[in-house]
């Protein structure tokens, strides 16, 4: 059992969640030292690679881009189209294995370190550090009636963040209108509807999420944090308090480790006390860790009071079984690999090229004065090739069917090309009404690289 708070310090508890906003204590450690890193490694890729151009056979292009008009997903020299959905299927399904494989080792380690919402709320809370000082000046600043230093601090805070919400957006946005055009057309007031819509929404996202909402969005808003223990077992690692060690807590010769110094909850993001045990508010970011680690040092106690442990670890049995041992872990891996398997072999065996066929709606046969009959179509083929190609068509199932005029094309990499065809066949065959018509088109490169697709052709005698 938990020995019950000192009044002076149960107050100080009180008022630290009171606050109706968090300004937790900063605090240096190895967790902390990860979270800067990520936040940097995150915020190096999204802000940087939009501005990576890529040399592909098509010419320079931006390295990444989401064109939705020409309904292609650029990934340096990979192109994925709409008839590609499940190999992105499979990228989101390998996502969230690899989340839910984390989550039962290491419990909400994403949460703590990688969350766009932790990112994001680290980035804010910095600057506001920098403009109005630390958690003790910035509670103080709040709680102080209006005056000009305060309105001018807090306007300082709230520009930088417009700022960085700001720009935030634009880089969302560059990933679907190339950035370098982007940029000017602002500049020049002159983008579309929809850019305008998502440059705004992303922007007071970012603002709202970030600088004002913060923890709330994880307490309150975060659907993971409410699921996430069904992934849990006995022996997924959580960030933790060792009760064994700590308790009972005080500074007398007989208690535990704890000094009941309140640390720990003083730098905690979320405002949690991480000794009430394992809470869904918890984000796993170890800051906690490190500032219970730094008491320890001064006490001259063993570090780990709070860690990373599991239930068993925990336990009078202080032991973990090992990962393969453990049905959920060995689930998830072997889903993983699967769905691994399963997207190589699917991009591996992408075809080169692909073709839809439809006939003319107008008329469905025409009979020539030099008795031919002729049908119409409209090919679309795509060729998904990294290169420039030249194709041969040809057509067999009708007897004497053949193309009307040139029956080779060129077609650009990565492209949709569209070509209207003409088929005549002699009309003294012995077939009438519809028959089944089939198209070829090989590359002329390599005639490896085919396809063939069914449509038909009509002749007189239709009923
Ligand atoms: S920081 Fe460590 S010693 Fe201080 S209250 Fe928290 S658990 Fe106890
Ligand atoms: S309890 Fe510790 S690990 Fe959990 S959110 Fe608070 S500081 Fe982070």
């Amino acid at each position: 059992m938990n020995k019950p708070l000192g009044k002076a310090h149960e107050a100080r508890l009180t008022r630290h969640r009171a606050q109706g906003k968090i300004h937790a204590k900063a605090v240096q450690g190895r967790f902390n030292t990860a979270r800067w890193v990520m936040v940097w490694l995150t915020q190096i890729v999204f802000y940087g690679l939009c501005w990576l151009n890529w040399d592909s056979a098509d010419g320079r292009r931006q390295a990444v881009l989401f064109d939705i008009p020409g309904q292609k997903l650029y990934v340096f020299d990979l192109i994925l189209w709409p008839q590609d959905a499940l190999i992105l299927a499979f990228v989101l399904i390998i996502a969230a294995t690899a989340l839910f494989l984390v989550t039962a080792l290491a419990g909400r380690l994403f949460c703590g370190f990688a969350c766009p919402q932790t990112v994001y709320t680290s980035i804010f809370t910095w600057i506001e550090a920098r403009i109005e000082g630390d958690h003790l000046a910035r509670r103080k600043l709040d709680a102080s009636p209006s005056h000009p230093r305060k309105l001018l601090r807090k306007a300082v805070k709230h520009t930088l963040w417009s700022i960085v919400a700001g720009w935030t957006a634009i880089t969302f946005v560059g990933y679907f209108t190339p950035i370098r055009e982007l940029l000017p057309a602002l500049a020049q007031l002159n983008i579309s509807p929809w850019e305008t819509f998502w440059l705004i929404f992303y922007a007071v996202f970012t603002y709202v999420q970030a600088g004002l909402a913060r923890e709330a969005v994880c307490q309150h808003m975060c659907p993971y944090s409410r699921f996430q223990g069904v992934m849990f077992d006995p022996a997924t690692r959580n960030v933790a308090y060792d009760r064994r060690r700590g308790e009972p807590r005080g500074q007398k010769q007989q208690d535990g480790k704890c000094i009941d110094c309140a640390i720990c909850v003083q730098v905690c993001p979320t405002g949690i006390d991480i000794r009430d045990g394992l809470q869904y508010q918890c984000i796993n970011c170890g800051l906690c860790i490190d500032a219970c680690d730094q008491v320890m040092d001064r006490i001259g106690a063993a570090r780990g009071l709070i860690r990373f442990a599991s239930e068993h670890e925990l336990s009078a049995a202080a032991y973990n079984p090992p990962w393969y041992s453990r049905p959920r872990v060995l689930i998830y891996s072997i889903l993983g690999v699967i769905f691994c398997t399963l997207a190589a072999w699917t991009l591996h065996e992408r075809p080169e090229l692909r073709l839809d066929i439809l006939r003319d709606r107008g008329a469905l046969l025409r009979e020539t004065p030099d008795g031919l009959i002729e049908n119409a179509y409209t090919l679309k083929l795509i060729n998904f090739a990294e290169r420039p190609r030249e194709f041969a068509i040809s057509v067999t199932g009708v007897p004497g069917a053949e193309i009307v005029g040139t029956h080779r094309f060129s077609a650009d990499p990565g492209s949709l090309r569209t070509l209207s065809l003409t088929v005549a066949a002699p009309a003294d065959t012995t077939l009438s009404g519809i028959q089944p018509l089939y198209f070829k088109v090989q590359a002329e490169d390599d005639p490896s690289v085919h396809i063939r697709e069914k449509s038909s052709f009509a002749l007189p005698g239709l009923r």
